[in-house]
């Protein structure tokens, strides 16, 4: 038996009903396969056995108490994967969907991606099964008081650094941040994302959303190819999706259409993203109140937005929201790139329609990296007790999302998989760790 399938098998028995972290595992390791034949060493070092068992997963109760005065008890998560190149970062979620499997597969792959961005991080994620829809403020900053109340004795500044996530924007950040602050005494960056006030950076909101088009737009142009003049698709409207919106405007293309979880909307003069951004960064509101702005435009609760005719999509909304059929209607329509804002936002059989109808396509970990990058600048800033410009943090982003463009087109040209992003993404976000590792000894 191949030593992949070897360690994806006992990945399968050892943690059953993690449907989500199989499938990161599987198309992770599947895709090495030809790095992992090429050295002997992985194998006689336990390479991969040692990376899809974290260091640690640390579950906690998180009990808080609502406007009403009734107590309600979720759960934390955070599992620290592997800090063979730094130390762990990775965001925090919070949706009723969370559970270990979803945790695992996010740590996992961030592994991968912090490493494509060339900086000193390594691979972790967190998050709650806690719902902030719908919650006061008040009963928002109980649970993250209280969540954080715990989170704070496995965290710093040099330990592990997590950051926003669904669910987990300025408003969540700020009262982590103060928690910790106060529970611990310590000033440090030890979490990213946080107000400009108090220690955050210009351009990090932006960051994972223009990453993606700056990414997608490198790839466009290898082959002769740009957003200008492009029609583009966007799930999604948080923060990935407004700002992957605004970049594409930005650069020329027409963003037709954005979802939430309820429902999505066609606009054919192109959405008109202020709107977009008062309705869901100022009133926290549904986009079925978009038709006030525009009362042209369409709005719909059935099907989904890769059933409209497209360029360019961009999924920037959850895993999974892309599967086989959707992706046969996008090819159908002549898509002519996909970038993956949110993490693993399809399924293997989707990918795999891609892949084999030559559409160009970005996988998540190299094209969300945007994100996670601007955190580890963040980071930096935070060190050195100094603000960079708007501008500075900015170009740093785009000159790291061109650096991994080439890192993962060059690997996958390594192995003769030519324009495959998925098997050069994996294998360069790979390699490094993996040397950091064998250079460290089995630990
Ligand atoms: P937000 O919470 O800001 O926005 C998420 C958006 O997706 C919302 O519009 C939400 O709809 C929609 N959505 C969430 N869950 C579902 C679902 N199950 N079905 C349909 N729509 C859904 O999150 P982010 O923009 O921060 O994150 C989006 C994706 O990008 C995630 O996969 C995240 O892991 C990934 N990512 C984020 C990074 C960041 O810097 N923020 C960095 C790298 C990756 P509604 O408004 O109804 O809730």
């Amino acid at each position: 038996m191949s030593y992949v399938k070897e360690v994806l098998d006992s990945v399968i028995k050892k943690n059953p009903s993690e449907a989500e972290f199989h499938q990161a595992v599987t198309e992770v390791l599947t895709s090495l396969e030809l790095a992992i034949d090429a050295n002997p060493e992985y194998r006689k070092n336990a390479i991969l056995e040692r990376l899809v068992e974290p260091d640690r997963q640390i579950m906690f109760r998180v009990p808080w108490i609502d406007d009403k005065g009734v107590a309600h008890v979720n759960r934390g998560f955070r599992v620290q994967f592997n800090n063979a190149i730094g130390p762990y970062k990775g965001g925090l979620r919070l949706h009723p969907s969370v559970n270990l499997g979803i945790i695992k597969f996010l740590g996992f792959e961030q592994i991968f991606k912090n490493s494509l961005t060339g900086l000193p991080i390594g691979g972790g994620k967190g998050g709650s099964d806690f719902d902030p829809k719908g919650k006061s403020d008040r009963e928002v900053f109980e649970f993250c008081r209280s969540f954080m109340t715990e989170l704070c004795k496995y965290i710093g500044a040099d330990v592990d650094v997590p950051a926003g996530d669904i669910g987990t924007g300025a408003r969540e950040i700020g009262y982590m941040y103060g928690t910790y602050k106060r529970a611990t005494g310590l000033y440090e960056g030890v979490l990213t994302g946080k107000g400009l006030t108090y220690g955050g950076s210009l351009a990090r909101k932006e960051a994972t959303g223009y990453g993606l088009v700056y990414l997608t737009e490198e790839m466009l142009k290898e082959k002769g190819m740009s957003f200008k003049g492009k029609k583009v698709v966007i799930s999604g409207s948080g923060n990935v999706a407004i700002y992957a919106a605004e970049k594409a405007m930005q650069f020329g293309a027409k963003v037709v259409s954005m979802s939430d979880s309820t429902g999505w909307i066609y606009d054919e003069q192109g959405v008109d993203l202020a709107a977009i951004k008062e309705i869901k960064e100022v009133k926290r509101g549904r986009l079925a109140d978009y038709k006030n702005y525009r009362p042209k435009s369409e709005y719909s609760t059935k099907g989904n937005v890769w059933s409209v005719p497209c360029d360019i999509a961009l999924p920037c909304a959850t895993q999974n929201e892309i599967n086989e059929n959707d992706a046969k209607t996008l090819i159908k329509n002549k898509v002519i790139a996909v970038g993956e804002g949110a993490n693993m936002p399809s399924t293997i059989e989707a990918m795999n329609q891609f892949i084999g109808n030559k559409v160009l396509f970005a996988p998540a970990k190299a094209a969300n990296a945007g994100g996670v990058a601007t955190s580890a600048l963040e980071m930096s800033q935070n060190s050195q007790r100094l603000s960079w410009t708007f501008e500075e943090v900015d170009a740093k982003l785009h000159q790291i999302m061109i650096n991994i463009y080439k890192q993962m087109a060059a690997a996958a040209e390594k192995y003769g998989k030519k324009d495959n992003f998925i098997v050069g993404a994996n294998i360069a976000g790979f390699e490094k760790v993996a040397d950091a590792m064998l250079a460290q000894g089995i630990q």
